[in-house]
């Protein structure tokens, strides 16, 4: 893929959010093929990937990295350190939330929906891969091939409807919010689960940012965007949680990694078992040397920056009006 034209960058148009235009920001990061870059709305902050990839072009990209449909995703001890804190994660949303549908907005392999089934809810998974309705009927869940804009789920069906962590990837977050407002029963729970760009991590490492993630992130948000955002769709924010043991501390470690020049997001491929990442041996040496500084460090700024309202990445439970 080429740079950025002329033509690209004029057509990123106005923030869809508050109507400000964008501004130069991050530029020249190599990313699946391409080289990518991300602006910033004049007025409000909001970060927007350039260019902006057509449907068409992000379903060749997801098809060729597919990431959620294999089962040995990291090193097992680290899968079952992801599965306590899934358990945690469904927990927090029967803080908020009373038993019954759930909807989970690009479920991945639905392994947060079989925990929910597990404690007694009913649960419906969105996923753009068509393998997912076969693995679905394997699993004994409604697991569909789809999004928000193609299916058209009753009016007021669901008790909670969930994003986790892809929130970040529609092209269309208006229509998507638009949609759960209908689809949610009045008081139904929202839960927007997204990278923090207003975040302590995200600041200090600027473009080396892990979780900028082009091209797959379409647009960066802050706290107040999204509060913003969520309010227009008539959704109140009953809580915000700052600090996640599953991305934070690993945010920061990966984005300190990329900042100090190795290859962008090697440790990342390594622990995703990427037989290339494997080769690197002497960056891999070096990243593992730094490890008893860098890894506490990563943990003890995670926490900070949570307790000073800043965390890296942030989940946000709102309310659908009565
Ligand atoms: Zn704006």
């Amino acid at each position: 893929m080429s740079k950025p034209s002329k033509k690209t960058k004029s057509a990123q148009g106005r923030c869809f959010l508050c109507g400000g235009s964008f501004e130069s920001g991050f530029k020249g990061m190599a990313a699946e093929g391409g080289i990518y870059g991300v602006e910033f709305c004049g007025s409000c902050g909001l970060g927007k990937t350039t260019p902006f990839l057509d449907e068409k072009e992000l379903k060749r990209i997801y098809s060729s990295t597919y990431r959620e449909n294999d089962s040995t995703r990291f090193f097992s001890p680290i899968e079952k350190i992801v599965k306590v804190i899934r358990v945690e994660r469904c927990k927090r949303v029967e803080r908020y939330a009373k038993k019954g549908k759930i909807l989970d907005v690009g479920c991945g392999r639905g392994d947060f929906l079989a925990l929910m089934k597990e404690r007694g809810w009913t649960p419906t998974g969105l996923e753009l891969d068509s393998r997912i309705e076969g693995h679905g009927r394997k699993v004994g869940m409604d697991l569909r091939c789809g999004s928000l804009d193609t299916i058209k789920f009753p009016d007021a069906h669901f008790d909670a409807v969930t994003f986790w962590h892809v929130f970040e990837h529609l092209r269309n977050p208006d229509a998507a919010l638009k949609e759960c407002a209908r689809i949610l029963k009045p008081g139904g729970l929202l839960v927007v689960a997204v990278p923090n760009a207003g975040s302590l991590q995200a600041k200090m490492t600027g473009k080396s940012w892990f979780h900028l993630d082009p091209p797959f992130h379409l647009y960066h948000y802050s706290l107040k965007n999204l509060l913003t955002l969520l309010g227009k769709y008539g959704f109140k924010s009953e809580g915000v949680k700052h600090f996640s043991f599953e991305y934070n501390p690993y945010g920061y470690l990966q984005s300190v990694f990329n900042s100090l020049g190795f290859r962008s997001n090697l440790f990342y491929d390594f622990l995703r078992s990427k037989s290339e990442a494997k080769k690197a041996y002497l960056s891999l040496a070096m990243m593992f040397a730094l490890m008893p500084i860098a890894l506490p460090a990563s943990m003890l700024l995670s926490v900070f920056e949570a307790i000073a309202g800043y965390g890296g990445t942030i989940e946000i439970y709102a309310k659908k009006s009565s």
